[in-house]
Parts: C-alpha cells; structure tokens; sequence
C-alpha cells in the first residue's frame, strides 16, 4: 500500500465503524455482526499504531461508543463507565498477563461470563433507587430510571441505608426473546436480530408497560462508588448479598492456563445459558492493583475481555429459495434441515446473492457449515464438497420474478438481479412492511397477514392508500374486530406526527436509510422544500453524495402523491 492509502484506508475505517456503532449502540440495529465489525475495528488499531500521523479526531478507538437518544433526559455519571479491551486468541491473554505481572508478579485474577447485553448504572440514595442509567459515552448516558423499576430483579430499596453506585449488565433472557420475537411474527412486526438488541431497545424506550411486559433481567458486577472492599471476589460477594443478581459462574487464580480452561468449559456450556454471552472478562482481582494499573481513554488496563468466535455448526442446505425484498431485489436462501446453534434453531440462511452462491460452489444438497456471528440473521460461511455424493444440484438464479412472473435484470457493476414490475405485489407487500415498521411510521396493528389481504382486496395499491382506510373496510377483512380496526386507524391517525426525517425513512426511496432522512429533515423542514431542490443543493449537504442526492431527485419527480408532514 502507498503511504497516502494507509491514511484514507483509516478514514474509511473510521466513518464506516462510526456508522455501525450508530446503527448498533443508537439505533439498537446492527447491519454487520460483532465478528465483522471487530475485525475492521482491529484493522484500525493495526494501522494507527503503524500510523499515528494518520489517526482521525473521531477514530472510535479513542472513545467508548454511544450516544443519548432524544426523548431521555441526559444524566452525567459520577464515576464514567469504560468499555474493556479485547482479546481473540491465548496469545492476547498470555500478552495482557505478562503487562500486568510485570508491575504485580502475584496478581490473581477474577474470570467472569461476559453478558451479553447493556451496561446499566444503578445509584441508590440512603438505600433508595434514585437513578438508573445506559452507558452511553461513558460520561453522559441516558436516565432510564422509570424503565429500570420495573426489572424484577433490581431492588427499589435496600435493607441497609447505603450511598452506592452498582454497575452491571441487563439482558434478556433466550426464552423471553424466542417470545417476544414469536409475538413480533405474529403481529407483523419486524423480529429483533438478537437479544442484546431487544434488550437495548427495550430498555431505551419511552413506554414503561412495554418494559415491564418484556422480562428483562440484569446481573451486576461492580460497584462504581468508593468501597471498603479489597477484591473484585469480595465486591461480587457484597453486591449480592445487597440483594442483586450477581452471575454465580466464576474462578479466581493467578493461572492463565486456568483460566483458559475456565474459557474452554464456559465455551462448550454457552448454548445451554438461559442467556447470551458473548465472551469471559478477566479481571485483576485486587481493588488496590486495579487502581494502580488504572485506565487508558477507553478501557482499564486492569481487565481484558476474551471474546469467543462466532459460532458455527455443520447442517444439509435441503432446497434453495428467493425471495424478494421492497427494492425488488431477488434474495437466495439457503432452507436447511434444521440444526442447533447458539441457542436457537436454524432452518434457514441467508446466501446473499448469485455471485456469493457461484464463487462458493453451494449447491442444493451441500453440506454446508453456517454461522451466526454477533446473533445476525445465520449465513452459510462454506459448503463442504468431500461430503458430495453426487446428487448435489447447481443452483441457478431464476429468470422471472417468483411473485409476478415479470422479467428480472442484473445492472452493470450489481450483484443483485431485480423484478422489473414496479406494480409486483411482493415488492409493494414489503414496501408497505418497512413503511409501517417501528423505525419508520411505527404502525402497529399492520402485519403481513393483513397488508396482504388489503392488497389483494384492492383497498390499497401504495403507501398513501393506508390514509384512506376506512372502519368499514376494515372490520370486513378476516381477523379483525371492531377493536382491532379501531386500534390500527388510532396508530395510523397517530403515524401522521411522526415528523419529516421518519416520513423520509420511510417512503424507502433508495439509499435513504434512517441517517439520511434525519439529515434531509433537519436541512429542509418539508417536503415541499426538498421537492425543490436540485441534485447541486442536495450534495452541498454534508453526508448526501451524488449517489443519494440522484436518487431523492428521480424518486420525487415520479411521484405525484407526497405525505406533507413538518418536521
Ligand atoms: P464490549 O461489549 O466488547 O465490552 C464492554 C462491555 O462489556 C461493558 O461495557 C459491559 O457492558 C459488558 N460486560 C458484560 N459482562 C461484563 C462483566 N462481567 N464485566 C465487565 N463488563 C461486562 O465493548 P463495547 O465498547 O461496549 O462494545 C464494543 C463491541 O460491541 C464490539 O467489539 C462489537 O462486538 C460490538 N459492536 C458491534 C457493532 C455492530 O455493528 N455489530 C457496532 C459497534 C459495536
């Protein structure tokens, strides 16, 4: 690499990992799994040790990710929250020890599971819950105390009047998310992608009922405020005889081989926890050690966390099907004779496109190995063509829409092969399905099931139709009561305030994703105005390229049916 590339690679790691940890820690919807994004978070802590000329002001390895959602008053930390360091392999661990015994040769250290969920802070008053708050960037976090009162499992008040900072980690458990994603199909609501992520979003809403109904729990590992306490072993005995969960599952030893073990037998357990974990933090064991060794701008140097890798399990690819998104794009699965893997049941996985299928050779009837990393929707990582026998189909992309029978074409420089109808009923279904999705006009009561007996019925042909449903209409179609209709024209009536950058989202005009409708709203007020501008004004706005700008411009002047809606 030329030494000019090194530094715009880096600019290119920090814009795309500050993205994904704005969709993952703000918007609670990861578009990349944790494995992809450590390993381009790796590749820059590589190149900025190599390249420190080159490091950028906002490079997310100076800073603990998050930001404070609108609509949840600030709360500034007393004691700041650190992220931790990672580690992938022995050799990180063994590097890690040998940091720390160089200062303490007799350092013992605590392992524990590494929960995956959200960092939560607890403060008590003379043993009262005065606040709950999220991480956020560590100094500022959001102050989720009516949300936190209804976690069964966090005391209101303590049996001793104490002055004290708890730390820990919320999460659902399995069982609870397979139930509340179960519902979610029912309803015709988007499923959350894992349980950290419906915990997050749980958690960082406005609707305390929504909390409570949802069974979130926590256990608690620290305590922030000053204590009288000399270890980490000591902190957790204490904190759990204040009443918390505290996570039962821990060593002390000054052994790494140890604690590898511990990680080994951790790791053959994690699919039967009743929740996720994503790892084992290791810990200095000694309170007076931790503060000496004290902290980089992001993480204690006293602790490393040793992060599992993805998880993967061999099963039979048994048919491959398509099916189409709202752009029209035709997406190959893989349906799979079904197979456990990290907690859950996989019969399906996502093959991406044709040229992932080709330069894979995954063939109907392959064994496959398939990963879910970070819990995202499972791929097929590689096919194992030793254990062909000979009956294994090549599969070939179909030549008309499965829907509508219509033509597909594959543009140049795409992999994607798309139906040319812009009438195809699949492609106005999941059009309508994003519209009304939680992130976008959040229309409850709207589910597949119905949207598709709205279509078929002619009671709708576009979004727009949804505005003139009426009560009557409704309570005809099966499945539905006069309760039921009243329910959805009530979320429909109330979709109307949800404010322009949502509105934008939600029209689903290619490349505007969630950031681009905020950055349209907030530059132009109305619709009215952004139907003025040209693609010039438009890419004046930072963060819109002429590739968004081109595309806003020819979605807008074909459509003669708006939403006027004022930010
Ligand atoms: P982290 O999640 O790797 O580790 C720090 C957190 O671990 C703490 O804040 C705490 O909440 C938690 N934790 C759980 N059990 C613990 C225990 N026993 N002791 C101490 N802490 C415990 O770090 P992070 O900075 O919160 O997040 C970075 C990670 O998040 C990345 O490595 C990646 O895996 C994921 N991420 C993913 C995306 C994505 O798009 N998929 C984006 C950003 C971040």
């Amino acid at each position: 690499m030329l030494k000019c590339s090194y530094g715009k690679r880096m600019k290119e790691l920090v814009a795309k990992l500050n993205q994904y940890a704005k969709e993952y820690y703000t918007e609670d919807n990861p578009s990349v799994s944790d494995a992809d994004y450590d390993k381009l978070y790796r590749e820059l802590v590589a190149l900025e040790a190599e390249h420190p000329e080159y490091v950028q002001a906002d490079s997310p390895t100076h800073r603990v990710g998050g930001l404070v959602l609108d609509g949840f008053e600030k709360y500034q930390h007393e004691y700041p929250l650190y992220s931790l360091q990672d580690a992938f392999s022995r050799e990180e661990l063994d590097a890690f020890d040998q940091r720390v015994k160089a200062e303490f040769p007799n350092a013992d250290y605590m392992a524990e599971l590494k929960i995956d969920g959200l960092s939560i802070s607890l403060t008590y008053v003379d043993g009262v819950l005065q606040v709950g708050a999220t991480r956020g960037d560590g100094s500022i976090g959001e102050n989720i105390t009516e949300n936190v009162k209804r976690i069964s499992d966090i005391p209101l008040k303590l049996d001793q009047p104490l002055n004290i900072t708890v730390r820990g980690e919320c999460y659902l458990p399995r069982a609870e998310f397979e139930r509340i994603n179960i519902q979610r199909q029912e309803n015709g609501e988007a499923e959350f992608a894992n349980p950290r992520n419906a915990a997050a979003g749980t958690l960082r809403q406005l609707d305390t009922k929504v909390v409570a109904e949802r069974r979130l729990a926590t256990f608690l590992y620290q305590e922030a405020s000053p204590t009288e306490r000399l270890t980490q072993n000591d902190v957790l005995n204490e904190v759990a005889e204040l009443g918390f969960s505290v996570n039962p599952r821990r060593i002390v030893t000054s052994s790494m081989d140890e604690i590898w073990d511990f990680i080994q037998a951790v790791g053959q357990d994690r699919d039967h926890l009743a929740y996720d974990i994503d790892g084992v933090v290791i810990k200095v064991n000694s309170l007076a050690m931790q503060e000496e060794l004290g902290f980089t701008v992001k993480a204690p140097r006293w602790a490393i966390a040793y992060k599992f890798p993805p998880e993967q399990a061999e099963t039979k690819v048994l048919a491959i099907s398509v099916s189409l998104g709202r752009t029209g794009v035709l997406t190959p699965a893989a349906d799979l004779k079904p197979v456990r893997l990290a907690g859950t049941t996989v019969k399906r996985a996502t093959l991406h496109n044709e040229d992932y299928i080709r330069d894979k050779d995954i063939r109907v009837g392959d064994r496959v190995i398939i990963q879910k990393a970070g819990e995202i929707i499972p791929e097929v990582v590689r096919s194992l063509p030793d254990k062909r026998d000979g009956s294994e189909v090549v599969f070939s992309m179909p030549h008309t829409c499965p829907a509508c029978g219509s033509d597909v074409v594959r543009r140049d420089g795409e992999a994607a092969w798309r139906c040319v109808n812009p009438d195809c009923p699949a492609v106005i279904g999941e059009k309508i399905a994003h519209f009304v999705s939680r992130d976008a006009m959040n229309i409850d009561g709207l589910g597949d099931a119905i949207v598709q007996q709205l279509l078929t019925k002619e009671l709708i042909h576009d979004v727009a139709d949804i505005y003139g449903l009426t009560k009557d209409e409704l309570v005809a179609l099966e499945g539905f009561g006069e309760k039921s209709a009243d329910n959805l024209l009530k979320a429909i009536e109330a979709s109307k305030s949800v404010g322009l950058a949502r509105v934008l989202f939600a029209l689903g005009i290619r490349f505007v994703g969630a950031k681009a409708g905020r950055v349209l709203a907030e530059s132009f007020g109305s619709v009215d105005a952004l139907m003025k501008a040209s693609a010039d004004d438009l890419t004046a706005i930072d963060d819109i390229g002429p590739r968004i700008a081109d595309s806003i411009v020819s979605y807008l002047a074909k459509k003669k049916i708006r939403p006027s809606s004022k930010n």
